[in-house]
């Protein structure tokens, strides 16, 4: 039987009359929001909620920081380097907020939800007026509006999700592709990893509102949804994540549907079917590897061997032709040996990854791996992860060349960013395709013929 993770459901209602509150007083100004987003796609979709709710507000968006009247950055502590971001630009925001008193400073999102960081912002950087977590991220409107009220600092994060928050206004960055949470938090603790401690327990949300989000977003045009939790396959609500995917593969006009991330350890052979059996699903499935060594897995407290893992690609490959799979390798992992690391690099070559997300180890304070004595040297940790671009690029570089002459479905996103008679889009297995075509067919499902593999793309022309 499996584990029910439904979340209670938090409606936007109150919130909705403090934008309305916060958009009387802002009536008749011309007001800017700039906001910065650190992290991953979970904080993408939160900063879409944000932008939403700052636009009901009135305020509009800008991309120049000097000329918003709230600045808002919602961080992450998944890794060190998107800390670092946040403490690069708060002494930029000093000196802008002293050229504009009536300018508003929020910070949010997963670094505060720890409370010696929020400590650290009292008291060094005190010209930040709010801050919020992960948790109360949908009453923005409500301490927007307290703030602008009572002049006053404010701190206010809760320590634990009181359930998901429901029809919060959303402004989606893409017109064609759009993120779609389905579970929010982890259960998992796997001993590297911050997010059970940030983001609290896993919670799945009531099917029925994902569906009435997606014929919503099917309305607008958008023609792929990617389905959004930290492990999507435990999502658990009346029906498990195979069988929601059933729930909402007849949406119409909603063409293509992904998800991510997959735990190894709850991809079922329910889910696989699924894959197999749904016309829209894509071809493409991201499963985080972690480490090749069982030894290190086991200290991560990952839950399943190499050996399970690969028998586990095995069986995806078998059953989803033409499947693209990707990957997360973390290095450096405390007391990984030599031989350790080097079965990685023999588990990715047998797994035979068609591309991968590589991360060096860093100490997340709070987890049990920071407390660790055999930490791995910087220079040990940088020789091992030059090593494994070298093999990923290699392997990468090899499936693009192996997809040469192939005739590949293409969602068109737009024109390419650096050759404007380029347009670019994905494969269902989610590659990067440059094609060169004239006319804008920016949201069209295109056929293409690759004609070149490079190692960051495919170019292809169109049929
Ligand atoms: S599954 Fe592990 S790595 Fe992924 S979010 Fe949960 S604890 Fe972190």
């Amino acid at each position: 039987m499996q584990k029910n993770n439904s979340a209670d459901c938090i409606i936007f209602d109150e919130q909705a009359e403090y934008c309305h509150y916060v958009a009387s007083i802002n009536r008749g100004q011309d007001l800017r929001y700039y906001l910065e987003t650190l992290g991953c796609q979970m904080n993408e979709a939160d900063s879409e909620q944000i932008s939403g709710m700052l636009m009901q507000m009135g305020y509009s968006q800008t991309q120049d920081i000097m000329k918003a009247d709230i600045i808002v950055f919602n961080t992450c502590c998944v890794r060190e380097n998107a800390e670092f971001k946040l403490y690069g630009h708060i002494g930029e925001l000093k000196t802008i907020k002293q050229a504009n008193k009536d300018l508003i400073i929020v910070i949010c999102g997963c670094m505060m939800q720890q409370t010696h960081v929020v400590e650290k912002i009292k008291k060094s950087y005190k010209f930040v007026d709010i801050v919020f977590g992960t948790h109360n991220r949908h009453e923005l409107p409500r301490l927007l509006y307290k703030r602008i009220s009572e002049k006053k600092k404010i701190y206010e994060v809760w320590e634990n999700s009181k359930g998901i928050a429901e029809n919060v206004p959303i402004e989606r960055k893409s017109r064609i592709t759009a993120f779609v949470p389905i579970t929010y938090g982890c259960d998992n603790f796997c001993s590297y990893c911050i997010v059970p401690y940030v983001r609290g327990r896993e919670k799945s949300r009531d099917p029925k509102m994902i569906k009435k989000d997606i014929m919503k977003l099917a309305s607008e045009g958008i023609k792929e949804i990617t389905l959004l939790g930290q492990n999507v396959n435990s999502y658990s609500y009346e029906m498990d994540f195979s069988e929601l995917l059933h729930y909402i593969s007849d949406i119409p006009y909603i063409d293509r549907i992904r998800f991510m991330t997959s735990h190894p350890k709850d991809l079922s052979d329910n889910l696989i079917k699924a894959m197999k059996d749904i016309p829209k699903m894509c071809s493409h499935i991201h499963l985080p590897l972690q480490s090749g060594s069982t030894n290190v897995l086991k200290q991560m407290n990952r839950k399943y061997s190499k050996d399970d893992y690969l028998v586990l690609i095995n069986k995806i490959k078998q059953s989803i032709e033409d499947i693209t799979i990707s990957t997360d390798i973390i290095v450096g992992f405390p007391g990984e040996t030599e031989e350790e690391f080097e079965e990685t690099l023999d588990v990715y070559r047998k797994a035979g990854f068609d591309f991968a997300y590589t991360f060096i180890y860093s100490k997340r304070n709070g987890t049990p791996a920071a407390n660790r004595q055999d930490q791995i040297s910087d220079d040990i940790k940088n020789k091992r992860f030059a090593k494994l671009i070298t093999l990923v690029n290699e392997m990468t570089l090899k499936s693009n060349i192996n997809d040469e002459s192939k005739i590949m479905q293409v969602l068109v996103e737009g024109r390419s960013r650096t050759n404007d008679t380029m347009m670019t889009g994905r494969t269902r297995g989610n590659k990067i395709v440059n094609f060169k075509c004239e006319a804008d067919c920016t949201g069209s499902l295109i056929d293409v013929k690759i004609i070149k593999g490079h190692t960051w793309h495919l170019e292809g022309e169109m049929i």
